[in-house]
């Protein structure tokens, strides 16, 4: 038990030195290192890029077999409709509330350090901007159901899953006796899946390392110049969404140790900031909030999916600042009207926003629409988006998580003992 527990310190620590080791290594490889064959072939193309997403596309192997037994498992182990059904809303409601906040914390930055105001828009490299395409409201609620699960499964649309295992636990626990063998069976298959994350996870720091230096490698800094006001506005709000809103909401709400939760749930952040992607972070975090804050996985196999796919508080708030970004770079005035419409427009679009790299970008055009916004001034913005998409991911699901948390506390589903031992 000593070892294990030795061990997972280690790796920790691990992800954290290859976040930093890989940063520095892009960063010098970008700056340093004359373009050619041998770097650009070879190590970012070839050895990082192989390793990096070697790594990613492990992990997301994982993601739909694991959710859907776990929620079979979590559902069937909870039995009655009622309370999954309180579970469920509560849950809504919590992730549309810390949206709406994220968004019009956002704002109101946006206000206060005018990213956009005396912009020289001409110096800005512009990208190729790519439209929303909106659904109406009525087909995103139909869509929950799929018409073909195992197609859902194959796609992996995270609520059509959702809708399915569901479903299947509430009868498995009605059923009692008479199916204990389908019960063992995905019972047993999740077992076999969290064996599995844990076994990839050790290749984490290879994994971390080679993502973050290409990622480097490729971007440097100079795009970043005059868009320096806009990124350090969007990074300020994540901030304090992150540490300071999440934080108070679990102290009030559970009362709770804010600092313990954040200092076990950093390796989470950290594999999020390096893929930048909610969906393929989902077993992480459900090992996380089990293992180390004792979050039953009743509750976290249900929440922590749905958080990746509808819970986007950090897209939110980079399309918040973005709104004020622009509307002051294009000298646009935007009314207290216009500020309701973009509260309820991100809040909307951070539900249709896909938990994977760069949606946040293509929903926002719904966003800019909503209020009258030049779509083209997307483009202004996307040269520098990555470092952004790899914060806020990292906001998206800490959101989730605390969600989580507090529900599981609110329901009696979290070993309080778990959470308070520091040596895990
Ligand atoms: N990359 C984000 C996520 O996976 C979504 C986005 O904002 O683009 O949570």
């Amino acid at each position: 038990m000593k070892n294990k527990e030795k061990k997972t310190i280690g790796l920790t620590t691990w992800i954290f030195l290859s976040l930093i080791l890989g940063s520095i290594a892009g960063i010098m490889l970008h700056y340093w290192v004359p373009a050619g064959y041998v770097r650009d072939e070879v190590i970012i193309n070839g050895v990082f890029y192989v390793i990096g997403n070697g790594f990613l596309r492990a992990m997301q192997m994982l993601v739909v077999p694991l959710v859907f037994c776990s929620l079979i498992c979590g559902s069937m182990a909870i039995g009655d409709t009622k309370t999954l059904g309180k579970v469920g809303v509560k849950t809504v409601v919590f992730y549309l509330f810390t949206t709406a906040v994220a968004i019009s914390l956002a704002l109101s930055i946006g206000k206060l350090i005018h990213p956009g105001v005396g912009l020289d828009i001409s110096n800005i490299e512009r990208a190729e901007t790519t439209i929303a395409e909106t659904t109406g409201f009525a087909e995103t609620l139909l869509n929950i159901i799929p018409k073909n699960p195992i197609q859902g499964l194959a796609e992996g649309n995270m609520l059509q899953i959702i809708f399915f295992a569901i479903f299947i636990g509430i009868l498995l626990a009605k059923r009692g006796e008479r199916v204990t063998t389908v019960a063992r069976f995905f019972s047993e298959f999740n077992d076999l899946m969290m064996d599995m994350t844990m076994a990839v996870m050790k290749a984490a720091p290879f994994g971390v390392f080679c993502l973050i230096a290409k990622t480097f490698a490729g971007i440097g800094f100079d795009a970043f110049l005059p868009m320096l006001k806009y990124m350090f506005a969007v990074f300020l709000a994540l901030f304090l969404q992150g540490f300071g809103v999440y934080q108070i909401l679990l102290k009030i709400f559970t009362g709770l140790n804010p600092i313990k939760f954040v200092k076990k749930f950093l390796p989470v952040m950290g594999f999020a900031f390096s893929t930048a992607t909610s969906n393929a972070t989902i077993p992480l975090s459900i090992d996380t909030l089990d293992k180390k804050m004792g979050v039953s996985r009743k509750i976290s196999s249900f929440t922590i999916p749905l958080g990746a796919t509808i819970n986007m508080d950090g897209t939110a708030i980079m399309q918040g600042v973005a709104v004020m970004f622009v509307s002051q770079a294009f000298g646009i005035n935007l009314t207290a009207v216009d500020y309701l419409t973009v509260i309820a427009t991100a809040t909307l679009a951070s539900i249709g926003t896909a938990g994977v790299p760069g949606v946040g970008l293509i929903t926002l055009s719904m966003v800019f629409n909503s209020v009258g916004l030049p779509v083209e001034g997307i483009a202004l913005i996307m040269g520098i988006d990555r470092i952004l998409d790899m914060t806020r991911t990292a906001v998206n699901i800490t959101g989730d998580a605390v969600c989580t948390t507090i529900v599981a506390h609110q329901n009696k589903m979290i070993k309080k003992e778990v959470f308070d031992r520091m040596d895990l």
